[in-house]
């Protein structure tokens, strides 16, 4: 036999590539989505329906059944049907015996029964094999072909058998299956698509409170005050001054807070010289959502970036020019150049513009695309040392933005010392207790306790 024909023979379909064929219950979004997908993934498929009438909606290479016909064609029955009605499945129980049903429902709120949908349905038909499955995957992303973000499939239950066959069929439709062990898991995995946004809460939740905080802070300083001792009218600053003041505030301190958590946990585990005890709820939850921090501290930053950008086109700047140049031409005098004050001016521009670069170059790094190519020595590289450079950095380009006015008295209005003196106190204190930890004396035994090493241990041999 040539080399051309093996190949030939390889690539034919052979009699053991034939799928099985498939039973989907319910003719709803959910079910033609997930026919079609089968399908076209070789698989035969039989609909069991309340009707028996087909339309052009359901998949034309699809049979459709009364439930009972369909479910003795197939091994494998998909449930596309609500919870709702699942009752109707008791009167099938015998027909059901011994097959493999997969529970795909969601609920409407977090813990809406007592047990999970999929055990409901095992209580129900208690000779059937249930198998928790496809419930985060939408029919739309089905239906699209947009299943990018949503390729995982978990997958739980009690029989390891059922449970291979319905992994079988997530990887021939092209999702990744990921087994979360026994059907006990399964109210877990129904939550899931019912949390909104749960590592993002406690930052944007933070931003909010801080944006809050600090729009006040500066109304009062900058519009009421001015307005109260000099009749002045800066009520515009709220539109770009007082953003652009905020913005690099937040930026810094949420980056700070990134930081923070580490820092706190080193403290701890010096103080009980053990890594095997757990941290408070508060501080693990903390831990969990730096990238989260991370990534909304370098949209505030980004927004800096952008308002400083305008900053030569506003009315008010361009006026402010123009009436210091009539002024000097008025006393024909002219005002020489402040060596100093450009030194600064340059410097904290330079600091801004290196801060920033890195700030991008840490969210890049965090991207699950670019995360997943680097190593975890590459990755702990960049997001600690690179992450305390860039903190380094912006904390730099503001203590030299206002450093000069830092003891002058007029910065303090109210008693009130410039929003950007408050954003410098968490960005301090972290880099001040990460310079103090990197002392031998500190950091020796910190290595060891993170290698296992115990000061009391618990477990003596
Ligand atoms: P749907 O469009 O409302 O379809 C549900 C189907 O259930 C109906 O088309 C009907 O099929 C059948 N049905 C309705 N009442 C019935 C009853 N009393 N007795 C027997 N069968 C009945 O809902 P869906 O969006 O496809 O969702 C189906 C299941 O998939 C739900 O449990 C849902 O939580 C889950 N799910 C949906 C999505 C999604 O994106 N839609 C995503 C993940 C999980 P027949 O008319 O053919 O009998």
């Amino acid at each position: 036999m040539n080399k051309n024909s093996s190949n030939i023979m390889a690539l034919a379909p052979t009699t053991s590539n034939k799928r099985e064929t498939v039973c989907i219950f319910g003719t709803g979004d959910f079910g033609r989505a997930l026919g079609h997908k089968m399908i076209q993934s070789g698989y035969p498929v039989v609909f069991g329906s309340r009707s028996t009438q087909t339309s052009s909606l359901i998949p034309k290479d699809a049979e459709v059944l009364s439930h009972a016909e369909a479910a003795q064609k197939a091994t494998i029955i998909i449930i596309a049907i609500q919870r709702e009605h699942y009752n109707f499945l008791t009167s099938l129980a015998e027909i059901l015996h011994g097959k493999v049903l997969v529970d795909i429902s969601n609920n409407l709120k977090l813990n809406q029964y007592p047990e999970s949908n999929a055990e409901y349905l095992a209580q129900l038909v208690p000779g059937a094999k249930v198998v928790k499955a496809f419930n985060t995957v939408s029919a739309w992303a089905l239906q699209s072909g947009t299943l990018d973000a949503s390729r995982q499939v978990f997958v739980c239950g009690d029989d390891m058998e059922a449970k291979q066959m319905v992994m079988d069929i997530v990887r021939a439709v092209g999702l990744t299956p990921l087994d979360q062990g026994s059907l006990l898991a399964a109210q877990e995995i129904e939550n899931y698509p019912l949390q909104l946004f749960p590592m993002w809460k406690f930052p944007i939740l933070l931003s909010l409170g801080l944006v809050a905080f600090f729009f006040f802070y500066c109304l009062i300083r900058d519009i009421i005050y001015p307005y109260v001792y000099e009749n002045k009218d800066f009520s515009f600053f709220i539109a770009i001054s007082i953003p652009n003041r905020i913005c690099p505030i937040l930026a810094l301190i949420l980056l700070a807070l990134v930081y923070l958590p580490g820092v706190l946990a080193a403290i701890i585990q010096l103080y009980r010289g053990t890594k095997y005890r757990r941290f408070p709820d508060w501080l693990d939850k903390w831990m969990l959502c730096r990238k989260q921090l991370g990534l909304v501290a370098l949209a505030f930053a980004s927004l800096h970036v952008l308002f400083t950008l305008v900053i030569p086109i506003r009315s008010f700047v361009r006026w402010r020019i123009s009436s210091q140049i009539v002024s000097q031409v008025l006393n024909n005098k002219t005002e020489p150049l402040n060596n100093t004050n450009a030194w600064l001016s340059d410097s904290y521009l330079a600091l801004g513009i290196l801060g920033f670069f890195l700030f991008v170059l840490l969210g890049i790094t965090s991207l699950p695309s670019v995360s997943n190519n680097v190593n975890w020595r590459e990755f702990r590289f960049v997001q600690s040392k690179l992450g305390y450079l860039t903190l380094i950095l912006c904390t730099a380009h503001t203590m030299v933005y206002g450093g000069k006015w830092f003891l002058s008295p007029s910065s303090y209005r109210w008693y009130l010392p410039s929003a950007y003196m408050l954003s410098l106190i968490v960005p301090c204190a972290v880099l001040v207790v990460k310079f103090v930890l990197i002392f031998p004396c500190l950091d020796k035994p910190l290595t060891r306790i993170r290698q296992g090493w115990e000061r009391n241990p618990q477990h003596s041999e």
